[in-house]
Order: structure tokens, then sequence, then C-alpha cells
């Protein structure tokens, strides 16, 4: 399992990985708080920062890495938000941000995190097309970021489950951009998309949704596509939604990450993503 860590660098199947969590700009945070996404709270860590604010946080983010800095393959540009909308982080903070990337001398990929729903309109394609271009004098790869978490529709969207309204036909959608424009794909999948499964549940539809990200990889033809399994942690935001009888259930640890991983690897490459963004009320990993 790959979980090690260099400094600040994480291993991953795509190499040494750096994270860079960009700030929403919007002072309301991502466009899909409060109405969506039951269980997440990051939008909470960044809203209505100033641009130039931005831009200082994420060179001192790589600054800080100091000779570290050229280990590194993989970069994941995070948002509190979705970073290909222009809403929530401007033009001039994107591009600097991509702009950036260039001081990574070894760099292979850059993942950029989003909705399908963004990723696919006007204003997502300009922005990767942008990227695209900034990079183009380079070998490294783009990927979009899209947290799929389950496959099963209903508690992926109901009210009751996540109430994230993403469609299978987004994730076709965005599959189908990214064999048009040679991109790689990161699909996010919560081990526990909900703190109310039991954990054999968990386990099984953790197996299933990796199982459908492979079919959407065939159907599509994307060259590389990889897993960021996220063993669920319990957010402020679950205990105000299911209350605190959650506390009680049994969360998934490595046992449960695990079995996922040796029963999926063959399938898809895996990267396990234990951080819980200092957000967890509780967590059993
Ligand atoms: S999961 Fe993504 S889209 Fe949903 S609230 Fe969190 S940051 Fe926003």
């Amino acid at each position: 399992m790959a979980n090690g860590k260099i400094g600040s660098i994480r291993v991953s199947p795509r190499g040494p990985r750096f994270e860079v969590l960009l700030k929403n700009e919007n002072a309301k945070g991502c466009v899909f708080y409060g109405r969506q996404c039951n269980h997440c709270d990051i939008p909470t860590l960044g809203m209505g920062i100033n641009p130039k604010e931005n831009q200082r946080l994420l060179v001192e983010d790589i600054v800080k890495l100091g000779d570290e800095k050229d280990l590194v393959k993989q970069v994941n540009l995070y948002g509190s938000g979705n970073v290909l909308s222009r809403i929530e982080i401007s033009d001039e903070t994107f591009n600097f941000a991509i702009t950036s990337m260039l001081m990574f001398r070894n760099l292979e990929c850059i993942g950029i995190d989003s909705r399908p729903e963004i990723a696919i309109s006007r204003m997502g394609k300009e922005r990767i097309e942008h990227a695209l271009y900034i990079i183009s004098r380079t070998s490294i790869r783009f990927e979009v970021i899209v947290g799929y978490e389950t496959q099963d529709v209903q508690l992926r969207t109901s009210e009751g489950g996540l109430h994230k309204m993403i469609s299978e036909k987004h994730m076709e959608q965005v599959f189908q951009l990214a064999k048009e424009l040679g991109l790689g794909l990161q699909i996010n999948v919560m081990l526990m998309p909900v703190p109310t499964m039991q954990l054999r549940d968990a386990v099984e539809e953790a197996v299933r949704t990796i199982e459908r990200v492979k079919e959407l990889q065939n159907k599509f033809g994307v060259a590389f596509v990889l897993v960021n399994l996220h063993p669920l942690y319990i957010t402020r935001k679950m205990l105000a939604k299911w209350g605190e009888g959650i506390l009680s259930n049994p969360l998934p640890s490595h046992a449960e990450i695990q079995e996922v991983v040796s029963r999926c690897g063959r399938l898809l490459p895996i990267f396990v993503g234990l951080d819980d963004e200092g957000l967890s009320v509780k967590k059993d990993y």
C-alpha cells in the first residue's frame, strides 16, 4: 500500500506526490457547499481569500519543499472548492499556479480538482486548454481529479446519502473529455460513502466502484486513470446531518483499506489518501 512519506511528499503509484490546497476566492466558498455534499467540510478551509495572498501561499508551500522539490513526479492542486471554476479561483491565480508547476524539474503530471459538471463546461474546457498551452513545451500530463465517491447512484445523489449530484452521464462526459484532450483522470472513491454503513458493505461498495471506474476506462480508452481511495472520517457536517449516534459506528481502518487495495490493485493503480485535512471529529486509521 502506498502510504509512505518523504518530508511533506507522499508516495503514490505516480511517484512522489505533493499536494497544494488553493483557498477559495469566492466569499461564499464552493458553489455546491450548503446545498450538496453531506460529507464535506473542506470549503471551511478557505473562502474569500485575496488572489495575491492565495498565490503567495502557493509559492510558500513550494519553497518549503527545498531540494525535495526535485523528487516530485506528481502535484495535485486541490481547492476549498473547484479549481476549474473561475467563480472560485481567478484566472490570474489559476494561470499562476499552472506556471508555478514548471518549477518542478522532474514533474510528470499535474492533477486539478474539479467537479465533472465544471470540467465539461465551456469555462472548465477553456481552463484546461489554457493549462495545456502553458505546459505544451513539457511532457507533463494534465489530469482532472473527480470526486465520484461511489458507483451507487442512490448513495451518491439522494438526500439520505451524500447528496452529491454527479450523474453517471457526467462521469461518461468527463471520460470522453479526457479521451479527446489526451488527459489523465484521478477518480476519488470513498471507502464508506455514508457513516451509517456497515464495514463489510463499505468494502464491497468500494470494490464495485473501482470496478465501475475500470469499466469507464475501458469504454472510453483513457490511458491514465488513478484511483484516490479515501477512507471515511467523521466531520462536523456529518454529525449535523446524521446525529451523534454515528460516532459509535466502526469506521474503515487499515484492515478494510488493505482489503480493497489487494482486491482491486490489479485493476487500477490506487493511492490511499489518509489525510483528513485537520477536519475529522473521528477516524479509525
Ligand atoms: S465535495 Fe467538492 S463540490 Fe462538494 S462541497 Fe466539497 S468541495 Fe464542494
